[in-house]
């Protein structure tokens, strides 16, 4: 992936003009370089940079009369959803010639079909809105995430989150797509069929999903609704250690099969540092463990409360007496959820936390974290290491966390090596070095690195055909 080329300033005056005046953008949807772009212009993840210019186009053929305008002038176009994003994809870069295109301003819910259980949303819906609409039906879109980002954003990134293992990606999730394309007539591709099943041709909208809006910008989108859970139970259970997890899923999934909606561990270390900086929240337990995971088994069928308890107690107590597990707490989804939301943050009030958002088959990720453990205490003593994630899905959030005292003894050098370490290791596991987030800034070295030549030759062709000018993404596939 490459950087984009610097823009000449008579560009993007002549680009600013031609939007002045369009139908369905008024002059307050569009934010000359200065103060009022700030809000735009940095994200969670404190990736910042400099912007253009932003636009908030209302509503599809304004996102086209923009895309045309980019084009003629050669404008970098960087489409941005709630920049909860964590790879620093969705802002400028600090040059200040790449413009924003934010849908935040296209909320509207445009149809839902209860017949179908589909919705139709425009990009700058927010993933907690479309939720709390869809809530009296007893629906919902089912990517659970501790952010609240936008559909677009969700596309973008092919959000994955803590039910995954039952409901998939948002890929999994998706029927259909609007998109606006980078060409000079700023086309509209309109596949929003509500469709479960459609094999007619190349299924197109998958170009747009987990790619950072470098095919183009997603305007709305054709979604999947599952029913609301009826039946849940929640549980926290102790183990040995984290080689022990894999046999533990198993004999869930055995016994559960796909009512298993979650399975996140956290390492002990993790927790501590949870608790010691959320001092409302309690340990489970009165003994610490080698490590946590938090369980939930749930269906959308009423009624089913009681036997889901039996199975799990009886279950519980075949691996206590194989000593598979130490420890088990039922409760509900609210006392055990925070332990595992509040880690990131907890993590960040400590120092710096270099963030790694990995993924392996499910057999390999004890060894990977195990072996991970050893380097850093061989190699950086004075880091710690915390790691929790979506074990079932083979996914691990690991954060190495740099004391407030060593970042500048440290250096951004030291950094980079450490960095480039772990996911040395992360490769000789079988892993993906960026398991939900997409590519961004932060982790673009890792793709020209890590991905085979043809897979970049290839992704590089598609992308020409789809933006032959560049004026779409952070980066280029090459
Ligand atoms: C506390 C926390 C927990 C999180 N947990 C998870 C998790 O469990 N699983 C997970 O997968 N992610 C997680 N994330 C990451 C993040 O929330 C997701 O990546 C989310 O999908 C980003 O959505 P957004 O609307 O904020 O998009 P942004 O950050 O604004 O953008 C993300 C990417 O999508 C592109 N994009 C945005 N809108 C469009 C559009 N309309 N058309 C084309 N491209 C577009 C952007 O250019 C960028 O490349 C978490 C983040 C936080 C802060």
């Amino acid at each position: 992936m490459q950087s984009a080329a610097i823009i000449p300033a008579s560009a993007l005056d002549g680009f600013l003009a031609e939007l002045t005046g369009l139908d369905g953008l008024a002059a307050a949807d569009i934010l000359p370089a200065g103060s009022a772009c700030a809000p735009y212009e940095s994200d969670i993840a404190n990736c910042s940079g400099k912007a253009a210019a932003v636009i908030l186009p209302r509503d599809t053929a304004a996102v086209s009369a923009i895309m045309r305008a980019a084009v003629r002038h050669g404008i970098r176009l960087i489409a941005q959803g709630n920049r909860s994003g964590l790879v620093g994809a969705a802002i400028a870069d600090g040059s200040g010639t790449q413009v924003i295109i934010s849908l935040s301003r296209m909320r509207q819910i445009r149809s839902i079909d209860l017949a179908n259980r589909s919705v139709i949303a425009e990009a700058g819906v927010l993933l907690s809105e479309l939720n709390r609409q869809l809530e009296p039906q007893s629906l919902h879109f089912p990517i659970d995430i501790g952010s609240d980002p936008a559909i677009g954003g969700l596309i973008g990134a092919n959000a994955g989150g803590s039910r995954l293992l039952r409901h998939g990606d948002v890929r999994h999730n998706l029927l259909g797509i609007e998109a606006v394309l980078a060409d000079a007539d700023g086309t509209v591709v309109e596949l929003l069929a509500p469709l479960r099943k459609n094999n007619t041709g190349i299924d197109l909208k998958q170009l747009f999903v987990g790619t950072g809006g470098a095919f183009g910008i997603v305007t709305a989108a054709t979604l999947d609704l599952k029913r609301l859970d009826q039946s849940n139970q929640t549980m926290f259970l102790a183990l040995p250690g984290h080689a022990a997890a894999l046999d533990v899923l198993l004999a869930f999934e055995q016994t559960f099969g796909d009512l298993l909606c979650a399975f996140e561990v956290i390492s002990a270390a993790a927790l501590d540092i949870t608790l010691r900086n959320f001092p409302a929240l309690r340990h489970p337990f009165d003994a610490s463990a080698g490590c946590y995971a938090l369980v939930e088994i749930a269906s959308s069928m009423p009624g089913l409360n009681p036997l889901l308890a039996q199975q799990a107690e009886d279950l519980l107590e075949q691996l206590h007496g194989r000593e598979q597990i130490a420890n088990a707490a039922f409760g509900p989804a609210e006392s055990f959820w925070p332990l595992r939301d509040n880690l990131p943050p907890a993590i960040a009030k400590e120092g710096l936390p270099l963030s790694f958002d990995v993924a392996f088959p499910r057999s390999q990720l004890a060894a990977f974290r195990d072996e991970a453990a050893q380097w850093l205490q061989h190699q950086h003593p004075l880091l710690q290491l915390y790691d929790f994630g979506h074990f079932a899905d083979g996914g691990c959030h690991l954060i190495v966390l740099l004391p407030h005292d060593q970042v500048e003894r440290y250096g951004i050098a030291r950094i980079v090596a450490l960095r480039s370490a772990i996911y040395q290791l992360v490769c000789e596991h079988g892993g993906s070095f960026s398991a939900e987030h997409g590519i961004g800034p932060l982790n673009a070295p890792y793709y020209r690195k890590y991905t085979a030549p043809k897979v970049k030759q290839i992704s590089a062709a598609l992308q020409h055909l789809m933006d032959p000018q560049a004026v779409l993404g952070r980066y280029r596939y090459s």
